[in-house]
């Protein structure tokens, strides 16, 4: 049974092209900075986002977890927005590694805005915790791919420059933002003191991510990298990979939205159907089914018999990402089998 894989795209296997170049990366050990392909992806990823630096790590959760180790004190506390992947999925890293409290705050359809910060930044009386960072997500996971406005971030920015605290982009999908709206991702990232980026979502390399921002903090969060157990050796071979994607997997994100609309477009008239296609503005859809007898992973397992994987986000919400290795023909064989088992 052919097997369609829309849980996320992770899923992604590297094409048989990124394997060559991956296969002829030239390498040297990182741990001394002489990996050249290594150096090579640092330097047009920090060119890409206007950084003075950037440095490779193995995960966006690495990524994420140095940019707070490297912008917080012990104590302090960092805004996070309540859907994001920084306060649900990275395990209670940022308790764990930096010894911070997380500030979660809810978005409209995880965007938050200046006004929303602005009442979470705490007053500098002693017995408050001490706001030290802002943490955005571009675009935003859990709640479906949802792009931010860039003069939301302007003003979230004017606010963290007049209260002295950083500003921290998970842009994990940060390509997706910028192939839909066609602003670059350095427009975006000016306005961040860090931002961290992945090749291993739709960009489909298979291992990687990086974090940017000024000489000294990614200086210092090479050090942190080390102590988390970072520190890679040969590991040009999976930056050739990441390089490949750059040059050949921007473009083409737009054909991963465009499935993903599609999609969601064929989905939302399913009776017990919740899904918001305003929120589907990437290549994720998240969608909510009220009045089934059926839970989601319920649903989930049925389509899975069916050959059709999707992935849960809630007791009732599910997922589905569009990525390359899902052509048109699948998302329309899958569609077929999402409306075969729930269309009554
Ligand atoms: C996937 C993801 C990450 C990082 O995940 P890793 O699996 O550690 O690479 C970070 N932020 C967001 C929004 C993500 O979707």
């Amino acid at each position: 049974m052919e097997i369609i894989d829309l849980r996320s795209d992770t899923v992604t296997k590297p094409s048989r092209e990124m394997r060559e170049a991956m296969f002829t990366a030239e390498v040297g050990d990182d741990v001394y900075g002489e990996d050249p392909t290594v150096n090579r992806l640092q330097e047009k990823v920090a060119e890409i986002l206007g950084k003075e630096a950037a440095l490779f790590v193995p995960s966006g959760v690495m990524a994420n977890q140095l940019a707070i180790k490297t912008q917080t004190q012990p104590g302090d506390e960092v805004i996070v927005e309540s859907d994001s992947h920084i306060f649900n999925f990275e395990t209670a890293g940022a308790a764990f590694l930096s010894n911070v409290q997380l500030c979660p705050v809810e978005g409209n359809n995880g965007i938050l805005n200046a006004e929303q910060v602005a009442q979470a930044i705490r007053s500098k009386v002693y017995y408050n915790p001490k706001t030290s960072l802002i943490c955005l997500e571009n675009t935003h996971n859990k709640a479906g791919g949802t792009i931010y406005p860039l003069e939301e971030i302007q003003k979230i920015y004017d606010l963290a420059q007049n209260k002295n605290l950083a500003l921290h982009l998970d842009g994990a999908r940060l390509w997706n933002a910028s192939v839909a709206t066609g602003i670059a991702p350095i427009e975006y990232a000016r306005f961040f003191d860090t931002v961290s980026v992945c090749f291993s979502k739709g960009l489909g390399a298979p291992i990687g991510s990086a974090l940017t921002g000024t000489r000294e903090k990614i200086e210092s969060a090479r050090k942190y990298r080390k102590i988390f157990g970072g520190g890679m050796r040969q590991v040009g071979i999976l930056a050739a990979g990441a390089l490949f994607a750059l040059d050949h997997n921007i473009e083409r994100l737009k054909e991963d939205h465009d499935k993903a609309k599609w999609l969601a477009k064929e989905l939302s008239n399913l009776p017990g159907m919740n899904l918001d296609l305003n929120s589907v503005q990437t290549n994720i859809i998240i969608f909510h089914m009220s009045g089934r007898s059926e839970s989601a992973e319920e649903i989930i397992s049925q389509l899975k018999a069916k050959g059709v994987l999707i992935s849960e986000m809630g007791i009732s919400t599910l997922r589905a990402v569009t990525h390359l290795d899902v052509s048109m023909e699948q998302i329309q064989k899958a569609s077929a089998t999402i409306k075969s088992l729930l269309g009554n």
